[in-house]
């Protein structure tokens, strides 16, 4: 199957239903002779606009039967609120955020956003009100115009303009002869991984979903695109509720609030400084991690 000869549309259909993980759209083309292990319930509503309060309750879940990645975790996330996860590699940071767009299903427990059970929604209607950017930019070969219209489809020429201005694309796209029209991909300008993280955040504000995942790139960019995209992703997440997996001192630092995760559950929250204060985990994997207190 060639993925890239489908028209945007069932490509979408496809991301926006891909079964299983976080790091799916890597996956997509696997994913098209897929049938997914998380089917809508026969009662699933559609919901409209979410405001986004999430609630994990008593949620308890693994990969493999009798072995639990995940047990008893409780956590509450208002809506609007910028929660980072941290805590040790392998502690199931990004396990708990693929629970809630349901790429997984929770062995016991619940989760529910506004007061209702994901598992009663629809996953088309969930997955509409949960934007995911991840370091793994999934590009199509087309031109810069399309790729960002992923995000929204059937968005105008003013909306995809306005979401490259917000994202600080815009520069770069009016410094390229062909603008928008310009291809990207393997046989097009190659982008570099500030300009992919930026074109994936263009795309959120044209999606423009009440609830945010960010899996932050470990990997590092130069100081300057890195404080660039901080800033992007600070005017993304506003009045989002917004669940990083974070990395990065500065998105830590910023967070409404900071949850430990380790293999033992939830074992510390707060904000950056109560947790310095504390003397606890946080504080040790700070200075490990960061060198300062
Ligand atoms: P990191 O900071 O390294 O990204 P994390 O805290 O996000 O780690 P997870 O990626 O959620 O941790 O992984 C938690 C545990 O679940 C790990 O032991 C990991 O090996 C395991 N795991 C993750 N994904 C899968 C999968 N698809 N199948 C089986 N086991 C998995």
């Amino acid at each position: 199957v060639n993925v890239l000869f489908r028209p945007i549309e069932k490509i979408n259909a496809i991301v926006e239903s891909y079964p299983k993980g976080i790091a799916g759209f890597r996956r997509y083309v696997e994913l098209l002779e897929t049938e997914p292990d998380v089917q809508d319930s026969p009662n699933a509503k559609d919901v409209g606009h979410l405001q986004g309060h999430i609630r994990y309750r008593d949620v308890t879940f693994g990969y493999e039967p009798g072995s639990p990645t995940l047990s008893k975790i409780n956590l509450s996330i208002r809506a609007g609120e910028t929660v980072a996860f941290v805590g040790p590699s392998g502690a199931g940071k990004t396990t708990l955020c693929s629970l809630l767009p349901r790429f997984y299903e929770v062995d016991e427990g619940s989760i529910s956003i506004d007061g209702m059970d994901i598992r009663g929604l629809k996953l088309e209607s969930l997955r509409r009100q949960i934007g995911i950017v991840q370091q793994d930019v999934f590009l199509f070969a087309g031109t810069i115009r399309d790729n960002i219209a992923y995000g929204k489809l059937g968005a105008s020429e003013e909306e995809i303009w306005e979401a490259a201005r917000r994202a600080r694309l815009e520069d770069f796209i009016r410094s390229q002869p062909e603008g928008m029209d310009t291809i990207i991909g393997e046989r097009g300008v190659k982008l570099s991984g500030g300009q992919k993280q930026r074109l994936a955040i263009a795309r959120m504000f044209l999606k423009n979903p009440p609830i945010l995942i960010l899996d932050e790139a470990t990997s590092a960019l130069d100081t300057e695109t890195e404080a660039a995209i901080q800033q992007s992703l600070a005017e993304l997440s506003a009045g989002r509720t917004t669940l990083v997996i974070a990395h990065r001192l500065a998105t830590i630092k910023n967070a409404d609030r900071i949850v430990v995760v380790t293999e033992d559950g939830v074992s510390e929250q707060g904000r950056h400084e109560e947790l310095v204060e504390a003397g606890g985990l946080y504080s040790r994997l700070h200075q490990a991690q960061f060198g300062t207190a």
